[in-house]
């Protein structure tokens, strides 16, 4: 039912980018020619985000993460699993592309680089890497070999996040995280909760899955990161956590505040690990 919603925005909205993309097309900066189901265009008319699926293969997340009982589960058809995906969104605006996480990484099996070869994008091309949080599947696609895989990128990461993983946690348990920081040093900003950041994309409080986890809004478009992890339970049912959310509590108030808030204000939600194409269109 989800999907059928997000494909009528799409198809809406698709007839007016191209209207609006023949004006302002330029020769040489590779643009988005097709709209489909795995772009959405923003309600300015100019700005479009495209799903990038990280995943290879089918991705359900198990039931049994969730703790919710099992008549609910089978009342929703979930035994089996509730599908998801590992997920990224390239946005591009002003002629400029930025990147929301960057998945598992290509040595974990991560297929974000080939999705960008598909764009005609290579690793050079992002100019923004915008981080929801520091787990392993979205800034693992940051470092290969120790070194930038996008290196031309401006990285912008939440305060909050940076301090809770590199400041406050045991050595022995942010590796990744302090790889990652250390070498995107010379270019990285780290943001607070409410502050714009470049092409008016609004960083948001949406802490609990981990401490500084950040959702990200422009236009009529609400990245949401990890918010949900599997989306059929709990769009209807957002009491019930991930065992991955760190702290639960602040994890479900977190969900039920910005599905309300998306809800109320007919948001394009693109998530980390909602089933594919990655975007729920609340009208
Ligand atoms: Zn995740």
């Amino acid at each position: 039912m989800k999907r059928n919603l997000t494909m009528g925005l799409l198809l809406l909205v698709g007839g007016v980018f191209f209207s609006c993309n023949s004006n302002t097309n330029t020769a040489t900066q590779p643009v988005v020619e097709e709209v489909d189901e795995n772009t959405v265009v923003l309600s300015d008319n100019q700005t479009s985000v495209i799903w990038l699926k990280d995943n290879q293969g089918e991705r359900k997340m198990n039931r049994e993460l969730f703790g919710a009982p099992d008549s609910l589960i089978e009342s929703l058809g979930l035994q089996e699993g509730i599908p998801s995906s590992v997920s990224t969104f390239l946005m591009h605006a002003d002629g400029e592309w930025i990147l929301f996480d960057t998945g598992l990484g290509a040595s974990k099996g991560g297929q974000l680089l080939e999705d960008l070869k598909a764009y005609n994008l290579t690793p050079d091309s992002i100019d923004y890497l915008y981080i929801t949080h520091f787990h392993g599947d979205h800034i693992g696609g940051m470092v290969a070999e120790g070194k930038p895989v996008f290196p031309n990128a401006k990285v912008y990461v939440g305060a909050v996040e940076y301090k809770a993983w590199i400041e406050d946690m045991p050595e022995d348990r942010n590796a990744m995280q302090r790889e990652a920081m250390e070498v995107y040093k010379d270019q990285l900003t780290l943001f607070q909760f409410g502050e714009v950041l470049p092409h008016g994309v609004k960083a948001i409080d949406a802490v609990g899955h981990t401490p500084g986890h950040t959702a990200f809004q422009k236009e009529n478009l609400l990245v949401i990161g990890d918010l949900m992890h599997g989306a059929a339970l709990q769009m209807e049912h957002p009491e019930f956590n991930a065992n991955f959310d760190m702290d639960k509590e602040k994890a479900a108030a977190s969900r039920k505040r910005l599905l309300d808030y998306a809800r109320e204000n007919h948001l394009v939600m693109a998530g980390m690990h909602l089933p594919e194409p990655a975007f729920i269109s609340m009208e």
